[in-house]
């Protein structure tokens, strides 16, 4: 999967009336969330030559340190009053994990789910960055998510009518 997708696919889910009318969502941590693993991971390969873009942060074990790494900062700033008030104090790191948790999902079968409890081969095979955008263009799977994800877009700024930096920041933070 690839990063239009990962991030228009949790959007996409919340734009269901049944579940947007029911479920307040922190939209900007959801989107922090569902780009995260790759954000570090595919930087860990690209930068460092370590993993093979999903590394660490494809894996149970950064699911739940990092939900509690979120959850802890969202109470401090929460009880130094700097959070923001409109969300209660679940809102930041539960929106976050769901991100999280579907990135996740949305990779499967091909992540190392129980590393670094578990070995698993990590095997660069070289030009991982150009191989990476080439996959994006070139194989008709990944260039449909990705289309996907850009159509997902244009429906989401229509349907809630986001023209303003104003109405894009209250679909972002409030609800
Ligand atoms: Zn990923």
């Amino acid at each position: 999967m690839f990063p239009l997708f990962h991030i228009a696919f949790p959007l996409i889910i919340f734009e269901i009336p049944y579940i947007k009318k029911r479920v307040k969502i922190n939209r900007c941590a959801l989107i922090i969330g569902a780009i995260l693993p790759d954000i570090i991971d595919k930087a860990l390969l690209f930068i460092f030559r370590l993993g093979d873009g999903r590394y660490i942060c494809h894996t149970l074990f950064f699911l739940f340190t990092s939900f509690l790494f979120v959850l802890v900062i969202n109470k401090l700033l929460f009880y130094t009053k700097l959070s923001n008030k409109i969300n209660n104090i679940y809102s930041i790191p539960i929106s976050f994990l769901i991100g999280t948790s579907i990135h996740l999902l949305l990779d499967l079968p091909s992540i190392p789910l129980f590393f670094p409890f578990m070995e698993y081969e990590f095997v660069p095979t070289g030009d991982e960055l150009l191989l990476w955008l080439k996959r994006i263009f070139t194989n008709p799977f990944y260039l449909s998510t990705e289309i996907f994800g850009l159509i997902s877009f244009i429906f989401i700024i229509l349907n809630n009518k986001l023209y303003t930096f104003k109405a894009v920041w209250s679909y972002l933070i409030v609800s």
